[in-house]
């Protein structure tokens, strides 16, 4: 089952040569999912080869600019090219007046349906369920009301053992039964056991995104174990006192909150504007979490089981 996260911008408050604002395309077992949608968002998805109409599910995390800005935009080209599917968008509260207000001042009338879906809860609660997977949003804390969102494979199907197909004669029925979990009948009857024919269950792969945030150790439990975590780095330390006061995190605090998770991966992303490279971020991070890497507006990241 494919599972990936395109970044489509890595930088923070404004956009440089390099960097576009935050934004990002998550896909999973072939649906794809835009998670915040800053400006030029639009743009990033066609400079990217992606379809924007067969888009139907956006999370925002939460309302500030480099974050929401692209939506009007975004929603009035679909709008322009003749979408007639629904789309839903999850955001924290303000979403649908904002948009709304754009809609009305513009003079313009969707011919889809727009579902806005306004988040505002205090603890993590699963708001999106997939084929085979789910969206959890989780409370974060920032300057103004911001979640996280935590996307978690679920109905993990088996995999055959080498020779189980030809061993047993299994049909392709056979098989998506198996890999179901099923006992196989054999038309004598005889029962054939799963745990003869598939291999041990893996264990069910997760990404998490957490932008905005400031440093909050409380974020530990949530995270803990997730394959890929891609986290806000705006900040190297010696800007800690600034991203403070933001609420933003530093790369060594991202870096730490990896750490105490025991997560797989570290994605930094949503880095200042003032550094035109990421080094001395990557390098403060890996200090302290060694498998960390840093996001590339256009690149593409896989999520693997972090024991694979
Ligand atoms: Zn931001
Ligand atoms: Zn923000």
């Amino acid at each position: 089952m494919d599972f990936r996260v395109l970044v489509l911008g890595s930088g923070a408050a404004t956009p440089t040569f390099s960097r576009h604002c935050s934004s990002q395309v998550v896909c999973i077992n072939g649906k794809r999912m835009i998670v915040d949608c800053g400006e030029s968002t639009q743009n990033q998805l066609r400079q990217y080869h992606q379809k924007i109409q067969s888009i139907n599910t956006i999370f925002i995390s939460h309302l500030h600019g480099d974050h929401f800005f692209g939506m009007p935009g975004l929603l009035s080209t679909m709008h322009l090219c003749g979408r007639t599917e629904p789309l839903t968008v999850f955001a924290p509260v303000g979403a649908k007046h904002a948009l709304e207000l754009m809609f009305e001042v513009s003079g313009t009338e969707l011919r889809y349906e727009l579902n806005i879906v306004e988040m505002d809860f205090d603890e993590p609660r699963v708001i999106f369920k997939g084929n085979r997977f789910v969206v959890k949003a989780f409370p974060m804390h920032h300057s103004i009301p911001t979640y996280g969102f935590l996307f978690e494979e679920t109905d993990i199907y088996l995999n055959l053992k080498k020779d189980a197909r030809s061993m047993y004669g299994l049909t392709d029925a056979d098989c998506i039964r198996v890999k179901m979990g099923y006992d196989l009948v054999m038309p004598d009857g005889t029962v054939i056991p799963n745990s003869e024919l598939t291999l041990p269950r893996r264990l069910p792969r997760r990404y998490a995104y957490c932008c905005d945030t400031a440093f909050d150790p409380g974020l530990v439990d949530v995270l803990a174990g997730v394959d890929l975590l891609c986290m806000e780095s705006t900040f190297d330390s010696s800007f800690a006192d600034m991203a403070e006061e933001r609420c933003h995190c530093t790369a060594a605090q991202a870096a730490t909150i990896a750490k105490q998770a025991g997560v797989g991966q570290l994605l930094l992303t949503h880095f200042s504007a003032r550094y035109r490279e990421s080094t001395p971020l990557l390098a403060e991070a890996t200090a302290i979490f060694p498998n960390t890497v840093c996001a590339s507006d256009g690149a593409m990241y896989e999520v693997m089981n972090r024991n694979a």
